[in-house]
């Protein structure tokens, strides 16, 4: 099951009219690794995210997760799938436990069972005893925890994430890395993390460094910093996404 790859991203190309947003796109993440997607602003990471949740449709290339095209069995492919979007997307005036309700009633979970898997989701993030807060109330780190609590009420196998630390503090950036890094491990869930924090790649995640819509690195760290002829993850990006003169 290690080698299983549980999202397959093949000569991906995408256009929002005539701006080029993808270009021959590959990204493979397979299970039990997280996949740090490197890239400036504009680079294409949430259009990516766009086309492997539905939300626009894959004309030029493939996508699949374990094994399953979305195009052609989308409730398959999109049934393995956790999604933490780059815009916050709580009820703000429901409490953490209202909003999961709702999120696994959405998913056809019984109430027993929501009732668990919401219990070992907010415990492995440190959020149980919050459980009854108001999320208006809770700092943004919080916030993102009970997100991602949500994303993996269902059980997927793969673990999308846009951009989730962004704006927050650094001790809370941090929990947030270190619990989606140790949960990857012990669940062998796939992660795909968007960012253009450096300082969130651990050694042997895997990279897609992206830049204007195409992929230009892609490895483990070691196999990125080699191409790149680099001796940090920061170097490597640098080089990688400078931008052309002329
Ligand atoms: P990232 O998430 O890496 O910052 P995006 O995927 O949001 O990048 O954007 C990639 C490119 O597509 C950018 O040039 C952006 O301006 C453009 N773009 C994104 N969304 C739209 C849209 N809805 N309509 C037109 N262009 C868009
Ligand atoms: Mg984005």
């Amino acid at each position: 099951m290690n080698n299983e790859i549980a999202l397959q991203v093949e000569q991906l190309s995408f256009a929002y009219g005539k701006k080029q947003a993808l270009k021959m796109v590959n990204v493979d993440v397979p299970t039990g690794t997280c996949c740090m997607l490197l890239g400036p602003n504009g680079a294409g990471k949430s259009t990516l995210f766009a086309l492997i949740t539905r939300l626009y449709d894959t004309r030029e290339g493939a996508i699949k997760l374990c094994g399953y095209d979305v195009k052609r069995n989308h409730l398959q492919a999109l049934s393995q799938l956790g999604v933490v979007f780059q815009q916050p997307t709580l009820d703000m005036d429901l409490t953490v436990m209202q909003n999961l309700r709702y999120h696994a009633a959405l998913h056809g979970i019984g109430r027993m069972q929501a009732s668990q898997r919401i219990q070992e989701e907010l415990e492995r993030l440190d959020m149980y005893e919050r459980r009854k807060e108001q999320v208006r109330k809770l700092n943004g780190g919080h916030k993102r925890r009970v997100e991602i609590a949500r994303a993996l009420l269902h059980e997927p196998r793969l673990l999308l994430l846009d951009e989730p630390t962004v704006g927050l503090d650094m001790p809370s950036r941090k929990a947030i890395v270190e619990h989606v890094h140790a949960m990857a491990e012990e669940k062998q869930l796939a992660v795909l993390w968007a960012t253009h924090l450096i300082d969130e790649v651990y050694d042997n995640d895997h990279l897609v460094v992206i830049h204007r819509g195409q992929v230009r690195a892609a490895g483990c760290v070691t196999e990125v910093l080699q191409t790149t002829a680099a001796e940090s993850v920061q170097v490597a990006y640098d080089t990688l996404t400078k931008e052309v003169r002329g």
